[in-house]
């Protein structure tokens, strides 16, 4: 039986029950897939999140000094050649409150509000094998059918906040960077700050100085290099927009999809002069990913290549903290092989008077009390906010919050027991007509590009449906099995391994430790994928459970 909507006033998004499609997430996956099912494809599709509006990571991450570090011109959208032109910037990267008026701006160029609920949270998702058809449950417990399901529900975006012994009792303002919400005033007050990953050192570098005093809390110290971020030129501009294709071919052509030319060149081919000025050159520049694979092609993989790049940035960090303890504590001693950091001055910070770093891996945080932070040595820092910059569960982290449940009532936590899993990041077995955006196993790349080609896929996948006349698409356990095991592959092929980090899940306790990236680069997958529809959809199967279903509902 179909649940009837209740009596609230309708718009649009909720004025049936039954859709062709349901998208999770109104970020940038979930808007371009619900543009491209409803506006192109001509479904009947209905959005729900529990933001009040678009945006996705940039509606929640309103934090001081949050910025985007993949560069304007590849932070965004490629589909529509219109929206490229008409939507300007003037700055090498943006700032969260632009990169939300983009998104603002694309909901409206395409007319998407109307088919979104907001402040409309998914708690359950249940495939009913008899009609092939999901029935969807929000938080209030209404429910909506749909042929096709889409989550979209963030790659990094369910929240992380530590278990830390007497974490309730704070009296002081609590936040996690994440959930920050629009107003929070922060100047005069004693703040401390746990963790220093890419949010952590944007807010610690952001709030310095505008704050009474700044506790940072370290565990594991970063490299991080300049962000380089400033106005672009005019030229610059008309260059980009001059040649909008050969930049997207480009992208789709590389490993990262971030828009300039990977280095092909291994760090010991070069002199150790030259390897310096080829450092001193990408520092002076600007940007993490252009440091990590701009450079040299082999930083990730040969042991001495990355032992060059993380020493040069160990003698920058000598070079500009002036007290040689807090220089000792900030320098990171192993592999550079997380997500490439870039900051703009996090380093300089801590020259400050006003700010003090605090080793947390030497003398751990034992618990908090209603005044502050205190630490196993018995020091007390007293504090009137605590800032969380402590991450999420990654990548899968989301879709496991939801109580989704495919074939024969399985649920996606119990398939997901001993790694979450997926065949090319978009479907997992015994989950048919389910389909990922920033799933896991997708490539690690600049996501707007990756999450184009998964939302073309994606619609790729239904067309192929409609097509056979099927009313169902299910990736085999077999591919999902190969898949993951492709990943692990790569993966151990590389140094990545040697950090934990949410790349592997493993800054989430007890979560199984398993790659959540294919990371052979955005063209390789391209091509696996073009290899995969020339041989008819290898790794998925047609059901065809259902024909008569839809009768009963009210479409
Ligand atoms: P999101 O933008 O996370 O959107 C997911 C949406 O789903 C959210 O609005 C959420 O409310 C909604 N949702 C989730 N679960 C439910 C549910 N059960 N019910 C209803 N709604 C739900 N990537 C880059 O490539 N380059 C960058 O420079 C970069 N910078 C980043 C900076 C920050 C601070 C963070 C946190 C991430 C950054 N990322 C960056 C990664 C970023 O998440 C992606 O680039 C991209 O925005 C992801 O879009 P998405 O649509 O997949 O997910
Ligand atoms: P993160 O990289 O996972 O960093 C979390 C930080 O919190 C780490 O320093 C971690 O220390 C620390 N931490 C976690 N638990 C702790 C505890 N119990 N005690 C003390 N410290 C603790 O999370 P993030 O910084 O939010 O970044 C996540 C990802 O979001 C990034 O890698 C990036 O992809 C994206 N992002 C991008 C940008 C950007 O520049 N564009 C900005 C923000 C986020 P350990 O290292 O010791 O675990």
């Amino acid at each position: 039986m179909i649940a009837s909507v209740n009596n609230l006033p309708k718009p649009d998004a909720r004025a049936k029950s039954h859709f062709d499609a349901i998208v999770i997430g109104a970020g940038f996956g979930g808007l371009y897939m619900l543009h491209k099912l409803r506006n192109e494809m001509g479904l009947n599709v209905c959005a729900f999140d529990r933001a009040k509006d678009v945006g996705g990571t940039w509606y929640w991450n309103r934090y001081p000094g949050a910025l985007s570090d993949s560069e304007s011109m590849v932070y965004r959208f490629s589909f529509d050649k219109d929206l490229l032109n008409d939507f300007k910037w003037s700055t090498r990267y943006l700032m969260q409150p632009q990169v939300l008026e983009y998104l603002q701006h694309v909901a409206d160029r395409f007319d998407l509000r109307r088919s979104i609920a907001f402040e409309t949270g998914i708690a359950a998702a249940h495939f009913d094998e008899a009609r092939a058809l999901w029935l969807v449950t929000t938080d209030e417990g209404e429910q909506f059918t749909a042929q096709h399901l889409v989550a979209a529900v963030g790659p990094l975006a369910a929240t992380n906040i530590p278990d830390i012994k007497g974490l309730d009792t704070f009296e002081g303002e609590t936040f996690h960077t994440s959930k920050w919400p629009e107003k929070v005033e922060l100047v005069g007050k004693r703040v401390g700050v746990v963790g220093t990953g890419s949010t952590g050192i944007q807010l610690i570098t952001a709030i310095a100085g505008e704050v009474k005093h700044l506790t940072v809390f370290q565990r594991t110290p970063q490299y991080s290099v300049p962000v380089g971020n400033g106005p672009v030129s005019e030229k610059y501009l008309s260059d980009i927009h001059s040649d909008w294709d050969g930049l997207w071919r480009s992208v789709r052509g590389s490993a990262f999809a971030m828009g300039f030319a990977e280095s092909v060149i291994p760090a010991m081919s070069v002199t150790e002069h030259e390897r310096e000025a080829i450092f001193e050159k990408a520092w002076e520049f600007g940007g993490g990913f252009r440091y990590a694979f701009g450079t040299f092609a082999d930083i990730l993989i040969d042991p001495e290549a990355n032992h060059a790049a993380a020493s040069f940035i160990r003698r920058k960090i000598a070079e500009i903290v002036k007290d040689p303890e807090t220089a000792r504590i900030l320098t990171p001693t192993d592999y550079y092989v997380k997500r490439p950091l870039c900051d703009s001055g996090y380093f300089e910070v801590f020259n400050r008077d006003d700010v003090s770093l605090v080793d947390v891996k030497a003398n751990p945080i034992a618990e908090i009390t209603p005044h502050g932070v205190v630490l196993s040595d018995g020091t007390v820092h007293k504090l009137d906010v605590l800032v969380f910059a402590t991450g999420f569960d990654a990548v899968d982290g989301n879709f496991k919050k939801i109580d989704m449940r495919g074939k024969g009532g399985l649920s996606l936590s119990d398939h997901w027991n001993k790694g979450a899993a997926s065949y090319l990041g978009i479907a997992t077995a015994g989950f048919p007509n389910m389909y990922m955006i920033a799933g896991p196993l997708m490539p690690f790349s600049n996501f707007p590009p990756l999450l184009e080609i998964q939302v073309e896929l994606i619609a790729d996948l239904i067309e192929h449906i409609r097509q056979s006349g099927a009313d169902s698409i299910e990736a085999t356990q077999a591919a999902e099995d190969e898949w993951v095991k492709t990943c692990g592959d790569i993966a151990s092929q590389m140094l990545l391994t040697k950090a934990d980090s949410w790349i592997f899940g493993a800054n989430i306790p007890g979560k199984p430790k398993r790659v959540l990236f294919y990371v052979a680069g955005v063209a390789n997958f391209l091509a696996v994928v073009k290899e995969m529809k020339a041989n008819d959809f290898a790794g998925f199967g047609l059901g065809y459970a259902a024909a008569t279903a839809t009768a009963e509902v009210d479409a």
